[in-house]
């Protein structure tokens, strides 16, 4: 694959999605299989890090990336080389040119590292990765975070499209307009409906259990939230909590790429479900062991569910998404390359 000119779709993905990508990729791999954690939250530092192996934090794509499919693999990407892309606002995490299992090619970018939770939540380079992947030609970016279950209704295991959005977070870089009045932008839907529509509709023919709406609270991290923060959260009209969809999304918006989110929660929210303090279990036993392995099982089924949406996204969309900068276009505050737009816009007259 090379950078061209059709609109590519990016993939942004939290630490229980890449492991289970990951590992599919690695049958191929000299190093042999992957590490096989699952799912945990929020974007999940892996219970077991294992040492950094040097695949994932290749600095260097390969001259003639071509990506490989594995003998068996029925549920994975195939994986060429990933490298960070330069960016204004910094590098980008590696990005990786990857074939999902039906063949249909995706721009692939996780978080936090990936070889382990290294980098946080909160110290993730949103905006780098957003440019990279607009620069990279993607209109379209699918997302994956892990969640606690604020709404007791959600077992762990669930997935959830969320409608709506929380912004709590304090802190992070949320615009690419810091230094201008660019960006005053409506969000009455601040997830594309188009996109949320497909992962619905794949959710549902896959026969997963899934909440078609939700709102999904962001929070700061790294602690996790005191369970009056959660009641609060709750009052608020929260549904589910995590720590990456913000300002993610709000800056795909910004640069008029379509933007939607898969969840899946792994954990009852503090303080909405009993669990005992465990100081030698991941985030000390806010899952049980069976809730741990529910929230596995439905990692195991993210690539096949984003696949399926992307299925579903060929053709017109009904959303305004990729002209989310209109008029700023219309009244000639910008012009038609996006790279200008993070200058100082010309003063109006
Ligand atoms: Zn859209």
């Amino acid at each position: 694959m090379t950078d061209g000119r059709a609109p590519r779709t990016g993939l942004i993905v939290g630490s229980g999605a890449w492991h289970v990508l990951r590992r599919a990729s690695e049958t191929l791999s000299p190093g042999g299989r992957g590490q096989g954690e699952g799912a945990t939250r929020p974007d999940s530092p892996s219970p077991h890090p294992s040492p950094v192996k040097g695949e994932g934090e290749r600095q260097s794509p390969s001259p003639h990336p071509s990506p490989v499919k594995g003998e068996g693999e029925t549920d994975g990407f195939a994986l060429a080389a990933g490298a960070p892309h330069d960016t204004p606002f910094g590098p980008s995490r590696p990005i990786f040119e990857a074939r999902l299992p039906g063949g249909r090619e995706v721009l692939l970018l996780t978080r936090h590292g990936e070889t382990g939770y290294r980098l946080g939540a909160w110290a993730v380079p949103y905006r780098a990765n957003l440019w990279a992947l607009k620069d990279r030609g993607v209109d379209t970016v699918l997302a994956t975070c892990a969640c606690g279950g604020i709404d007791p209704g959600l077992a762990v295991g669930t997935f959830v499209v969320p409608h709506d959005v929380l912004d709590r977070i304090t802190g992070r870089a949320k615009t690419f307009f810091e230094r201008s009045g660019l960006g005053v932008l409506r969000h009455a839907e601040p997830f594309c409906p188009s996109c949320r529509a497909a992962l619905v509709a794949a959710l549902a023919e896959a026969g997963l259990p899934h909440a078609a709406e939700g709102v999904c609270a962001v929070t700061d991290g790294p602690r996790l939230e005191t369970p009056a923060e959660i009641r609060a959260l709750a009052a608020a009209g929260a549904t589910v909590v995590g720590m990456t969809l913000a300002p993610e999304f709000a800056l795909a918006r910004e640069l008029e790429m379509c933007y939607a989110p898969l969840l899946w929660v792994v954990n009852p929210a503090e303080g909405t479900a009993d669990r005992p303090y465990r100081p030698d279990v991941l985030f000390e036993g806010m899952a049980t062991a069976a809730e741990q392995a529910a929230a596995d099982a439905a990692a195991e089924r993210v690539p096949g569910v984003l696949e399926a949406a992307l299925g579903r996204l060929e053709g017109e969309r009904a959303c305004y998404c990729r002209r989310a900068m209109q008029r700023y276009r219309d009244e000639g505050v910008i012009g038609d390359d996006w790279r200008a737009w993070m200058a100082p816009p010309e003063p109006r007259t």
